[in-house]
């Protein structure tokens, strides 16, 4: 058994060599919290996020009174009207303390010293202040630093022309709540969803592509009534639950953790962070997700600061109220990671030990199609299947090393099936399917290939 931070080296080296994250500006010797999703890496991010948009979007649960749910979509700009983030709190009060080391000069998160000494496998000393996990010198007093990367419009170089990039997708959501309210036929309750972008200047990025700079997230508000909100709240928690377990992670590996009324944002009257037992916080857990019960807090801010009036009308009620609002926030690559850690297997006794199971329809690569030799008519009859089935799957056709190889490849890759074109396939029309996770194989008729795939995707 390899240990979890055996675990994560492999993991990371795995992730380089097959091309699912590059550190970004390798070339340039890299830059520290920023990370390139490889061919393999885009597809399986791709992947989560189509899955993640029908799930909240295109087909989103029911309700607790059993009807269907009404959740629109929408695609914000990344730079806002600076005032969005005065009102939202990011302007004044969105930073971290941070302390400096006198003698190794790395700066450390105040919050995340406690986490540092364990991941760099010290043991904590009880002394308080903590002096510095890396190099055991002297701390600097905490100093706030504000997390937003901040850039200007225009040609003119002064204040009015300063702007952020988003440290969050969801004020977007918030900015255009009543353009949408008076486009679509949507009623209050109601959700709107936004993937992209958002940039934070993290004092100390770390963890692979757990925290980073630039980074993905996938954001829905909720709106609905006041009295509603605490049933919403609670639903919207199991459902995120439920949904991270249909994308194939264990039960066991999640965790919801109810974070105590005392250290909730002010505004808010309920915040459940879903977490996750990665290999740099085993034993414990980390977050991959907030739901967070924020009011009506961030409608009312916006309101106030716009002068636009954001109420919402009633009429079968004959009422006018600011809409309380649900937000499940997850993080899209931090989600890509959790995927990547919970199907990570090593294990001796096969051919190549390292491979990933990932669940088939979010594997990058469906299928990959060998001739098992490069000649004797098995390259024909593969490349046309190739042909045949990359119409229906993502496919990957390769004729090159010895199959043992080729299987080691994608079992890497997490491909969950390799169809091999072989000397019996000339006589007799066959080919063998061999599947990912027991490494058997199985003749099928070439013809019956596609099916066999479209039942075991469609049985997940
Ligand atoms: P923390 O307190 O750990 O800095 P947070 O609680 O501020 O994080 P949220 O603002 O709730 O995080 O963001 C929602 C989600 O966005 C997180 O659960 C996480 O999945 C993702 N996320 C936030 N910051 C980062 C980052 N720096 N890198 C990658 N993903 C991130």
């Amino acid at each position: 058994m390899l240990s979890p931070s055996e675990v994560m080296t492999r993991l990371v080296a795995l992730c380089k060599r097959r091309g699912f994250v590059f550190p970004a500006s390798e070339i340039y010797g890299g830059l520290n919290g920023f990370w390139d999703f490889g061919p393999l890496g885009v597809q399986l991010k791709n992947r989560l996020r189509d899955n993640w948009w029908r799930a909240m979007v295109e087909c989103p649960p029911d309700g607790p009174d059993g009807r269907p749910l009404s959740i629109v979509g929408l695609d914000s700009a990344i730079i806002q009207h600076p005032r969005t983030w005065e009102a939202s709190g990011h302007v004044g009060g969105f930073a971290d303390p941070m302390q400096t080391c006198r003698k190794c000069k790395k700066l450390v998160r105040s919050d995340h010293i406690a986490d540092l000494y364990r991941e760099l496998g010290k043991p904590l000393p009880e002394s308080q202040p903590l002096p510095c996990p890396y190099c055991g010198g002297d701390l600097t007093e905490p100093r706030q630093f504000n997390l937003m990367f901040e850039s200007r419009v225009g040609a003119v170089e002064d204040d009015a022309s300063k702007v952020y990039l988003r440290p969050e997708t969801a004020q977007g959501i918030f900015l255009n709540y009543k353009n949408v309210l008076d486009t679509s036929r949507v009623k209050i309750p109601f959700g709107v969803a936004q993937i992209g972008k958002s940039f934070r200047n993290e004092v100390t990025p770390r963890n692979f592509i757990f925290r980073t700079r630039e980074f993905e997230q996938m954001e829905m508000e909720f709106f609905c009534a006041p009295e509603d909100g605490m049933t919403w709240y609670e639903f919207w928690v199991a459902e995120r639950l439920r949904w991270w377990e249909s994308v194939g992670v264990a039960r066991a590996n999640l965790f919801p953790h109810v974070i105590p009324a005392d250290e909730v944002a002010h505004y808010s009257k309920g915040t459940t962070d879903i977490e996750y037992k990665y290999p740099f916080t085993d034993p414990h857990f980390g977050e991959l997700e907030g739901v967070a019960y924020r009011t009506d807090y961030d409608l009312t801010q916006h309101q106030t600061f716009s002068k636009t009036p954001l109420d919402y009308i009633d009429q079968e009620n004959s009422r006018r109220y600011i809409p309380h609002v649900i937000e499940p926030a997850s993080g899209l690559t931090r989600g890509v990671l959790v995927l990547l850690c919970e199907g990570y297997r090593y294990d001796e006794s096969r051919a190549s030990p390292e491979w990933l199971k990932i669940k088939p329809s979010l594997a990058p690569i469906t299928c990959g199609i060998f001739p098992l030799v490069n000649k004797d008519g098995m390259p024909e009859v593969a490349e046309k299947l190739y042909r045949d089935l990359r119409r229906r799957f993502v496919c990957q056709y390769d004729p090159k090393q010895s199959i043992g190889k080729r299987y080691a490849r994608m079992d890497e890759a997490g491909t969950p099936f390799c169809v091999t074109v072989d000397g019996t396939t000339l006589t007799d029309q066959t080919v063998t399917i061999r599947n990912r996770d027991t490494a058997q194989q199985e003749r099928v008729a070439l013809s019956q290939v596609e099916a066999y795939i479209t039942a075991r995707l469609g049985r997940e």
